[in-house]
């Protein structure tokens, strides 16, 4: 369950978090039904060399990283994570399996919570920038992948559970309760975007070619509605199309937008990638342009009526020095995972004329390795793990170099630093395993059969 304090109760210092959050043995006499409670829910394990055994052990450390160091005070690491002050005291321990464990095995806990509720209840304070983007961002990570399989014995019971899906019993509860499993406010107000008559239409397979021209519906859509309301409220000319939601009401059925009487709502123009050419110049002077009442208004600028969006831009100094290509990432870093990023710095280098690739590169790479500094920290098993910054760039020249080898080219082609020697013998070696991984004889085989079915002409030109 994640929990948000008000302002007035947030943990903004480390005395904060200890007032609402332990890691330690409570005192035996002055707290003793405490101290039983902590030693019978909150100790975890044993494990490590103690206990090689214990479940949460993988190849020989454990799973959550206990025991944990002693701490003589709470802390927050570099990234914003609370360390629990967890004191070294000889005094403090108990005896769990027969083996003495201390404060390094304790699992952060609140001391009321746990009395009252007399159960394993695991509290932590949680950093908040990784929550944002956790709770943000992984809605926007891409579809979820489902592993499936064909089976003619139906009868496997271990297979229709895995199958299954898992409903835990605080989400069953949850859902008893019909409490609301979502809540968003603001509401954001989609707006899409699209260059003159390419929008969307919607008709029935059924439909005849004349009835669908002839339906009224289709020829207004958001963004020619909004044309038409700046044309009919002055005061809609103050706002731009992102900001008409703030003050207008889209109505559906009428595909018109009105005074609006209630809350405000936020607008998002739709994303388009920098590689859509025209409409992407199209959003960009949305963004920037007031009261527009037409596509013509849209690109005139000082009463020149430009041919193109991107001459538009261009004359009102929108574009230039790679501006817009740092402006496309920085939106993107918005939504996108960092794998999603480099794939679109790899995009926007291959195919946008980027004049400053390495400009585009430092002014970006920080948000790139947030899935590589995970890995890192996974695979050495230390949550806290401190990763110098010329190794974190050096990774994400490597990948990037990947993807950049996927296209048949390489950073250097751009002009960009390479990854060091030691990755670039990685990538090699990774060529090299590509390269004797063939199946010859395979390959062979159908060679053969391919040629045989080759017809006169093609060959000829063999
Ligand atoms: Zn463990």
């Amino acid at each position: 369950m994640l929990i948000w304090l008000k302002p007035n109760v947030k943990c903004f210092c480390a005395s904060d978090i200890d007032s609402i959050i332990s890691a330690e043995l409570p005192d035996k006499n002055l707290h003793p039904q405490l101290y039983e409670t902590v030693n019978q829910f909150m100790i975890h394990g044993p494990c490590g060399c103690i206990n090689p055994k214990s479940p949460c052990m993988r190849e020989n450390i454990c799973s959550k990283n206990f025991p944990k160091p002693y701490k003589s005070e709470t802390i927050f690491d570099t990234n914003g994570f609370a360390v629990y002050k967890r004191r070294e005291d000889e005094e403090k321990f108990v005896i769990k399996n027969g083996v003495k464990v201390d404060n390094r095995f304790v699992v952060p806990y609140n001391a009321e919570l746990l009395l009252k509720y007399n159960a394993h209840i695991n509290v932590e304070s949680c950093c908040q920038s990784m929550l944002i983007k956790y709770l943000f961002k992984y809605v926007n990570k891409g579809s979820d992948r489902a592993r499936l399989i064909f089976q003619e014995n139906l009868n496997d019971e271990i297979l229709a559970y895995l199958n299954c899906r898992h409903i835990s019993p605080y989400e069953a509860v949850w859902r008893l309760f019909q409490y609301f499993i979502h809540h968003r406010e603001p509401s954001v107000e989609r707006l899409p975007v699209h260059l003159p008559l390419e929008q969307n239409v919607v008709f029935t397979a059924d439909q005849s070619l004349q009835s669908i021209i002839n339906q009224k519906a289709f020829e207004n859509t958001m963004l020619t509605s909004w044309f038409a309301l700046n044309k009919n409220f002055p005061n809609a000319r103050e706002l731009t199309y992102a900001q008409i939601p703030t003050k207008f009401l889209y109505d559906v059925k009428k595909k018109t937008w009105k005074p609006r009487k209630y809350k405000a709502s936020i607008g998002r123009i739709a994303y388009v990638h920098p590689a859509f050419g025209e409409l992407y110049y199209l959003r960009m002077l949305l963004n920037f342009k007031k009261g527009a009442i037409s596509f013509e208004d849209l690109k005139t600028v000082n009463g020149v009526v430009h041919s193109s969006y991107h001459s538009a831009c261009k004359s009102l100094g929108l574009l230039g020095d790679d501006k817009k290509w740092i402006e496309a990432l920085s939106s993107a870093a918005h939504i996108a995972s960092s794998a999603q990023l480099r794939q679109l710095f790899v995009t926007i280098i291959l195919f946008c004329d980027v004049a400053n690739p390495q400009n585009l590169f430092d002014s970006h790479w920080q948000n790139m390795y947030d899935d590589i500094l995970y890995k890192l920290r996974k695979t050495f098993a230390i949550p806290d793990m401190i990763v110098p910054e010329h190794e974190l760039k050096n990774s994400v020249l490597f990948e990037l170099e990947l993807l950049f080898n996927n296209a048949s080219t390489s950073l250097k082609k751009y002009h960009l630093p390479m990854p060091n020697a030691e990755k670039m013998l990685e990538i090699q070696n990774r060529f090299l395993r590509e390269e004797l991984n063939y199946d010859c004889e395979e390959l062979y085989k159908k060679h053969a059969l391919l040629k045989s079915q080759l017809n006169q002409g093609q060959k000829t030109c063999l």
